[in-house]
């Protein structure tokens, strides 16, 4: 009895690891304290000027502060000694904190087939996530299932799945992206455990939950970058990745930004044709497998879709188009009205806030991005949210069940506002879904034309038969 016991001890603990991600540092600068348009620029320019993927500086207008985050605190310290020697910024201007630490759970294929072991609160390898989205189609076939919609770069799949509870009939399409950017880790984990929860509250009879899903239809991709992903929690990668793998480029530089790749304003303000910035937004619009993929998905059901959602971190914003400009969309206030009930039904839960605003008036400009492309093509409602946490990509663990259920509650009262406020929107596109559906006449004319051209072969063969035939008695 001992020794099986000792195996199932062994394959217990050997069957999960973790990745250990160091503890970073983050450094804000109190802008208002330098008051210095060009210096800002300046000390920006110094920090890229490292050309070092392993630190991330960015600006923030809302908190008016700069902020620089690295794994490696050596280079803290030989930014912090540039500031003062080069662009005499005293030390003390500079904050610094340690982030804490973060495990990644990597589960091994081993337990492919047993729906236990996917821990839905953990961050979890790509490989993980899809075999579990394969294992909820398999363990619910009438409201689930997962299609590959491409490959990347290094040949990974990119997979999505749909909830689509058939017996409701025709009902408008939303989709819902995580993980554009590789070191967002609580973007895809957000999109998995909200997959989770849609499918657990149906069954379990959720009224809210229920409801959801029977007057819509989710498409959701939790990586829409596995190659990023994968290489930001690898042993040999780097934690802050954000851009994807490919190597076309004509540098020693990887990676294009997919969000600065969709076509809509692509080459715009905000994105950079520099191979080696962080976010270059590639050879051209749609250059990259993964936006091509999702975009060529998205397209095959034009007409259909109601909303798209696209789950980055950091920062509790819900942002819309326009991103190429800071001028307002023609639908602004529509979607600033849906966007603030999404941010009451959010901060409802846990009293977490969101900042609502179109992200060229609120944050900055960025070009080539999904969600104004997705506004651009008919999607009459498209948003790009930053997740919690406010000041950092690395998010402990026990903010991704949290953060999916405000999500989940801000889900219901938007749904909720846009039918009372916007109901033209459900209706034209039910008619929408409701046409594209194969008829009865359809599917008669389609088997009849079926027929009719497999009886023009087996016409076609006895002809090409009789002439060999013929051609043969001729030759002999
Ligand atoms: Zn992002």
């Amino acid at each position: 009895m001992r020794l099986p016991l000792y195996i199932l001890l062994y394959l217990l603990v050997t069957s999960v690891t973790y990745s250990v991600t160091k503890r970073l540092e983050l450094t804000l600068v109190d802008l208002k304290k330098i008051n210095d348009e060009s210096l800002v620029k300046k000390m920006m320019y110094m920090v890229h000027s490292l050309d070092n993927p392993k630190v991330d500086i960015r600006l923030s207008k809302r908190t008016h502060s700069l902020i620089i985050e690295t794994e490696d605190p050596r280079l803290l310290s030989l930014i912090t000694y540039r500031f003062k020697t080069e662009l005499n910024i005293p030390p003390e201007a500079l904050t610094t904190r340690q982030l804490p630490e973060v495990k990644v759970k990597n589960t091994y294929r081993l337990h492919k087939r047993s729906l236990g072991e996917f821990d839905i609160t953990a961050y979890n390898s790509h490989e993980s996530v899809n075999d579990y989205l394969d294992e909820l189609s398999i363990s619910y076939p009438d409201l689930v299932t997962t299609k590959i919609i491409g490959y990347t770069h290094q040949n990974r799949p990119i997979k999505i799945l749909i909830i689509n509870n058939k017996k409701s009939g025709a009902k408008p399409k939303v989709f819902i992206d995580g993980g554009q950017h590789a070191r967002e880790w609580i973007s895809p984990a957000v999109v998995t455990h909200m997959i989770h929860q849609l499918i657990n509250g149906y069954y379990k009879e959720d009224d809210r939950l229920r409801s959801l899903v029977t007057k819509y239809e989710f498409h959701m991709l939790p990586i829409l970058n596995p190659d990023g992903y994968v290489y930001s929690y690898s042993d040999h990668g780097i934690r802050l990745w954000r851009k994807n793998m490919n190597n076309v480029t004509t540098t020693n530089c990887t990676g294009v930004d997919l969000n600065r790749n969709w076509d809509f304003h692509w080459a715009g303000r905000g994105g950079s044709r520099d191979e080696c910035s962080i976010v270059y937004q590639g050879q051209s619009a749609f250059s990259e497998k993964e936006t091509k993929a999702t975009s060529d998905y998205i397209l095959s059901y034009q007409g259909q879709w109601h909303s798209y959602f696209s789950f980055h971190s950091f920062g509790q914003l819900i942002l819309f188009p326009y991103s190429h400009t800071a001028i307002p969309n023609p639908d602004y206030e529509k979607h600033r009205s849906a966007a603030k009930s999404l941010a009451a039904g959010i901060k409802s839960v846990n009293n977490r806030r969101y900042t609502v605003g179109a992200v060229g008036m609120i944050l900055y400009e960025a070009s080539g991005s999904s969600e104004s492309w997705a506004y651009s093509i008919g999607v009459p409602y498209s948003y790009t949210l930053e997740l919690p946490d406010l000041f950092t990509f690395v998010v402990p663990t026990d903010v991704i069940e949290p953060t999916a259920n405000e999500l989940l509650q801000g889900l219901v009262e938007y749904f909720q506002l846009i039918e009372e406020e916007d109901p033209k929107v459900y209706k034209q596109l039910v008619a929408n879904v409701t046409e594209s559906l194969p008829t009865r006449e359809d599917n008669y004319q389609t088997s009849d034309s079926l027929y009719s051209s497999e009886r023009r072969n087996s016409q076609s063969i006895f002809l090409l038969l009789l002439l060999t035939t013929m051609w043969s008695i001729i030759y002999y």
